[in-house]
């Protein structure tokens, strides 16, 4: 039995609920999940609970820094477990599959601002956006199929270059 969860509230302090617990169980057993999606699987778990108690569940356990919220451009706010690590995301455009990234160099390196302008800065954001391999792979076959016109065209030279 996961008593792992129930530990981490008890430490600072928390009352240990059943819906408490399942809310961050369901957030360590799936990286990345949306707020429905971690009412699915508490329901599943304990049965009824309202929307409403999943988002003040989310919201007390990262009010602790016992969970993460990011919050995509254009996408519902996903919650993890894997905190205190400066780590990012890499997120797809096309499909929004999101997956974790290690900071770029070091222990935490994007911390250290150029000027900190005198915060104390304990997290840095960064979303790298771009396409999955999966969306990758369909967009040449796409392109594949419908080959371009014939006209070429030598890019970034101007009209009158020199030859
Ligand atoms: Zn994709
Ligand atoms: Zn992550």
């Amino acid at each position: 039995m996961a008593t792992e969860q129930a530990d981490l509230l008890r430490r600072r302090g928390i009352q240990v609920t059943a819906q408490r617990l399942a809310v961050f169980r369901a957030v360590a057993g799936q990286p990345h999940i949306t707020a429905d999606g971690v009412a699915e699987i508490v329901r599943g778990e304990i049965g009824a609970i309202s929307l409403q108690s999943v988002y003040d569940a989310l919201g007390l356990l990262v009010g602790e820094g016992l969970i993460r919220r990011i919050q995509p451009a254009g996408s519902p706010a996903r919650y993890e477990d894997r905190v205190g690590d400066n780590h990012h995301h890499l997120i797809c455009r096309i499909c929004g599959r999101l997956v974790d990234i290690e900071c770029a160099v070091g222990a935490a390196p994007c911390l250290t601002a150029v000027d900190d302008m005198g915060y104390e800065i304990d997290e840095a954001e960064v979303a790298y956006w771009g396409r999955c391999p999966d969306c990758l792979a369909q967009a040449q076959a796409t392109t594949d199929s419908a080959p371009p016109a014939g006209r070429r065209r030598r890019p970034g030279r101007p009209a009158s270059s020199t030859e």
